[in-house]
């Protein structure tokens, strides 16, 4: 059953003033949305995107993008942290600016390596302030050049510490990246890797999002190894990077440590320079990747945007999905 809602339903809503520092009533614990969308036999649709560098870059993500998406009404969108704290201030304002705009939830990624506890602090209040209620706690990574950068009086080694620190601080629903592959830096194993990300749970995580891969296989192994093996109850949610450009994808994986199954880049390859038949076949791969996916039982799906709308609202289009969001809770 679709059961269509989407935030504008509500008029008490509307009436709310479009003001920083207003937490309209819409926005949601994102441990809250899973637990209506399962109980409703529905799956979370979230869209990731970065902060815009330019201007430009605002106007396309606010102008069109953004109202793109909300024709297919997402469960919550999730806004990404620069490395070292580069876009700190941007992530919080675009998180704010599309809960006050869109009313619809939002959450604000935060890395933690080479910040100090003071930094970490001061940004949750400012999320607080701002009605943030939802945190992706990521350790980040530093990057190439960044020399003696890691001894930075740092009050966090990984990001079960930032987990715990939230958790601690109270008031928000966090997230936890898990890797179906395991974490490109991890040499011990990927069970190794993913006991640590049941710890990241153990210490407060109420979700986990996961890094972009191909191989369904690859999510179902490491789903059920924490569900049967490890007991993690919280949702396991897999990342899907909708391949738009042969070369981004190269670039990407390599980045990552996610596995570009031969087959597929053969396949891609032979398109050559044909960027439309690339960005066609893409959203078909990660159509059936995702239909798939739901199938085996997985809880939602997180849909890497890359800032543009197209890929993701046909994928939600093609599954049916659209405007499937959980009511807004009447206050
Ligand atoms: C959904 C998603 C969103 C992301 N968003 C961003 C973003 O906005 N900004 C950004 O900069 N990056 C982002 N990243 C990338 C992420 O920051 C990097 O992958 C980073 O290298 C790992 O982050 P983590 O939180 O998983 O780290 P951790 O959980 O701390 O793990 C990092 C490494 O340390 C190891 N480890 C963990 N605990 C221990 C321990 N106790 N002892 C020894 N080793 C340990 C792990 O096995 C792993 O190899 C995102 C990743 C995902 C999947």
């Amino acid at each position: 059953m679709t059961h269509r809602m989407t935030s504008t339903t509500n008029s008490r809503i509307d009436q709310l003033p479009v003001t920083a520092g207003v937490a309209p009533t819409s926005i949601r614990l994102i441990r809250d949305i899973y637990a209506d969308k399962q109980a409703m036999g529905l799956p979370v649709i979230s869209v990731e995107f970065f902060p815009p560098k330019t201007p430009k870059g605002d106007e396309t993500l606010f102008e069109r993008t953004l109202p793109a998406l909300q024709a297919v009404a997402p469960d919550f969108y999730s806004v990404t942290y620069g490395a070292g704290g580069s876009t700190r201030d941007k992530t919080l304002a675009v998180v704010d600016r599309i809960q006050r705009e869109h009313r619809t939830t939002t959450m604000a990624h935060l890395t933690c390596i080479s910040t100090s506890r003071a930094d970490i602090e001061h940004y949750l209040l400012e999320a607080r302030a701002k009605g943030i209620r939802n945190i992706l706690a990521l350790r980040g990574d530093l990057p190439q050049d960044s020399g003696d950068l890691a001894q930075v009086e740092c009050g966090f080694e990984y990001s079960y510490q930032l987990v715990a620190f939230i958790k601690q601080m109270g008031g928000f629903s966090i997230g936890t990246a898990g890797f179906p592959e395991s974490h490109v830096a991890c040499t011990d194993g990927k069970q190794v890797d993913w006991q640590r990300l049941k710890a990241k749970i153990d210490h407060g995580a109420d979700v986990v999002l996961t890094q972009l891969f191909f191989d369904n296989d690859d999510y179902f192994t490491f789903r059920d190894y924490l569900v049967e093996t490890l007991g993690v109850r919280v949702p396991i949610t897999p990342g899907i990077l909708p391949i738009l450009n042969t070369e981004q994808i190269k670039r990407f994986t390599e980045i990552c440590g996610s596995t570009l199954p031969a087959p597929l880049l053969a396949k891609l390859e032979a398109f050559g320079d044909d960027a439309e038949a690339v960005t066609e076949f893409g959203i078909e791969f990660a159509t059936r990747q995702c239909e798939a996916l739901l199938a085996g039982g997985a809880p939602g799906l997180h849909l890497y945007s890359l800032n543009k709308a197209h890929a993701a609202t046909r994928i939600i289009d093609n599954l049916g999905l659209r405007s499937t969001r959980s009511p807004t809770p009447r206050a």
